[in-house]
């Protein structure tokens, strides 16, 4: 029997379109899915059922009126970093359990303007720093493929509840490759926009350089259709670009015949889990054998990225950070002593160990004598990195890559161990410090646990990257297999 919570965004909307199901019937569907998956898998932090359930009615509404668009009564989760009007944004963060924002990111006023149905907020590590989503001050999110262990981070929660159907659609935040990584990690498609492609309008910031929303889905296909619905300039965010977006479902049927695929070797090194490469390159062999041009390409400086991304991520964010002050909003310290006494007490209590970690390694590169040593060194590295880009650009229309060095850990199992949770993160960052787009998707498994192969692109290329991504998905079945849950 059909579970309409099965369908991908795509499928639904036709069904809708042809009024063969209900936005209602859909958005009770997948409700029911999460009263019966997510004790399991604690995607979510805050469930909405009535706001939903009303949103679909007006969604079905809205149709009987004549309305059309394509994402009309679709079921969404959103990760619990944009703010919601009236609903609890929490980063995953005692600091903000309580915080109810009194306005929407621009995200989702566009989704509401879609008539995309939202379930509810989805889980993460506090503030999107980590890769397991074992960073949350509330719980840890279990991936559907094998609860024992981690679904990948920041986006776990959103990854996880996709990969477990308990929404159609997800919207995740990619920093550093916070949507690639979980996506990989729970065999689902994820596209990190280009930097300024996306609002960041209402996304609590971490590092504003390189915070960037977008869509975690079924398929590419949705991943074409979620990014249409909010790639828009917004001239409340002074990094969002004024290039109008592309019409992504139109660009996935192009071929790609004759379309240069760069491979690079920097990024077949030790470290690279035997399961992961063999699923890599058999990816790239039936790239081939669609017709496209496999070329080997270098980026000598992809050794420096992820120093790099550590030293300014961490600036960035001790800065940002800086308004949790017990003051303007937020968890305020009740019996301080005298205002020094409050902001310690404020911050020693609301923030999580990694987040603490993160602000004193930040405050420590932008200090005064230290600066010039390593966040000034850092910034040159990210040139030089984006630079290594532009060169394999002239040579290539695509670079195609491992996502993840591993497959999904065990729970618990890094924990203890920044440095190696650090290395999850080794394939995806190079692109968030050079600003471009990246799409992940499932390509195989490595013992069982599923594998994913990114597409990087030139900035504003998300149609190149997502054609090349589709023509895989087109003649592939990986992004088909569903978790047992
Ligand atoms: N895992 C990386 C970090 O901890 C990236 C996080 C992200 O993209 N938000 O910083």
């Amino acid at each position: 029997m059909l579970n309409l919570y099965n369908l991908t965004a795509h499928e639904a909307a036709r069904l809708l379109r042809q009024r063969e199901i209900s936005a209602i019937e859909l958005t009770q569907s997948c409700l029911e899915r999460i009263y019966a998956v997510d004790d399991q898998v604690k995607a979510y932090i805050t469930l909405i059922p009535e706001v939903a359930l009303e949103a679909a009615a007006e969604a079905d509404r809205r149709r009987a009126a004549g309305e059309d668009l394509l994402l009309l009564g679709i079921p969404i989760a959103v990760k619990d970093v944009l703010c919601t009007q009236g609903i609890t944004t929490t980063c995953a963060s005692r600091m903000l359990e309580d915080f109810v924002p009194s306005y929407n990111a621009t995200v989702v006023s566009l989704l509401q303007e879609a008539g995309v149905v939202m379930l509810g907020k989805t889980n993460m590590d506090e503030f999107a720093m980590g890769s397991s989503t074992e960073n949350s001050a509330f719980f840890a999110t279990h991936n559907p493929w094998d609860l024992e262990r981690i679904p990948g981070g920041s986006s776990g929660g959103s990854a996880a509840a996709v990969a477990a159907q308990e929404t159609i659609l997800a919207i995740g935040t990619d920093t550093g490759g916070s949507i690639r990584l979980p996506a990989a990690l729970c065999g689902i498609t994820g596209l990190k926009p280009t930097y300024g492609r996306v609002s960041r309008f209402g996304l609590v910031a971490f590092a504003s350089s390189l915070d960037q929303v977008g869509p975690m889905t079924k398929d590419v296909r949705d991943a074409a259709l979620l990014l249409s619905a909010i790639a828009k300039y917004d001239p409340q965010d002074s990094t969002s670009v004024n290039i109008p977006a592309q019409d992504y479902t139109a660009a996935l049927q192009e071929e790609i015949k004759g379309l240069r695929i760069g491979v690079p070797k920097e990024y077949f090194v030790a470290g690279l889990e035997a399961g992961t490469e063999s699923a890599i390159r058999q990816a790239l062999q039936h790239l081939e054998s669609l017709g496209a041009e496999l070329i080997e390409v270098s980026l000598p400086h992809t050794q420096y990225a992820l120093p790099a991304y550590y030293l300014i991520a961490t600036a960035e964010a001790s800065a940002n950070l800086a308004r949790y002050d017990g003051v303007k909003y937020g968890y305020s310290y009740p019996a301080a002593k005298d205002l020094w006494d409050a902001y310690r007490r404020t911050r020693e209590a609301g923030f999580g160990q990694e987040v603490k970690r993160r602000i004193m390694l930040g405050t420590y590169t932008l200090s005064a004598g230290y600066y010039d040593a390593y966040y000034l060194q850092a910034q040159k590295a990210r040139t030089l990195i984006k630079g290594d880009f532009d060169a394999a650009f002239d040579q290539v229309d695509v670079i195609a890559a491992p996502t993840s060095p591993t497959a999904a850990f065990k729970l618990g199992e890094r924990v203890d161990d920044p440095i190696h949770m650090y290395l999850m993160d080794i394939f995806t960052l190079s692109l968030n410090l050079a600003g471009m787009c990246g799409i992940t998707v499932p390509c195989g498994f490595s013992q069982g646990l599923p594998v994913g192969i990114q597409f990087l692109g030139k900035p504003f290329d998300e149609a190149g990257i997502l054609r090349t991504a589709y023509a895989y998905q087109q003649s592939t079945d990986w992004h088909l297999r569903r978790a047992g849950i």
